[in-house]
């Protein structure tokens, strides 16, 4: 019989750097957090905090560049979901300016994703290098509805 104390799974996608692939990045993760019976607004919580990550990636690492590559990890440890967002575009001169709420370097935008980011995932981390690019990671615990089994 499974272990439901200690389930895991872990996914690794390659997408290319077109728009088309935020909703692909985003249902593909929705899928693998719904193997936990999460409530709906949790699932909605990481879907977005998904596309927000990966749009960042493509309109800011790549400036819509579309022959980059974006590295999405899930991984999923008992009730804790680990999720990163990678991209090797031209990377963040002020990590922390760029998290600041409504701080963005395009004047036609919000300056709100990492302010979902963070107001929905338990924690959000930004390594990035001028040149070279940018890695996000995010956490959040799952509270299902109801056991696994
Ligand atoms: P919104 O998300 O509301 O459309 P935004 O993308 O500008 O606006 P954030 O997602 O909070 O706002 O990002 C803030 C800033 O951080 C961006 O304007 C951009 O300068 C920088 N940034 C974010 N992600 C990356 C990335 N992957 N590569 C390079 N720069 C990034
Ligand atoms: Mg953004």
């Amino acid at each position: 019989m499974e272990n439901t104390q200690n389930w895991q799974n872990y996914i690794r996608l390659e997408l290319a750097s077109i728009p088309e692939n935020v909703g692909l990045a985003r249902i593909t993760i929705a899928s693998f957090v719904s193997q936990v019976d999460l409530t709906l607004n949790d699932l909605e919580e990481i879907k977005v905090a998904t596309s927000e990550a990966v749009s960042n990636a493509i309109i800011h690492g790549y400036e819509n560049n579309k022959n980059g590559k974006v590295i999405i990890e899930a991984i999923r440890q008992d009730d804790r979901l680990i999720l990163t967002v990678e991209d090797y575009g031209k990377g963040i001169e002020d990590i922390e300016k760029a998290m600041e709420p409504a701080y963005s370097t395009d004047p036609e935008r919000m300056g709100l994703g990492f302010v979902f980011m963070k107001s929905f995932m338990d924690q959000v981390h930004v390594n990035s290098t001028v040149g070279q690019g940018t890695k996000v990671t995010m956490e959040k615990i799952l509270k299902p509805v109801k056991a696994i089994n």
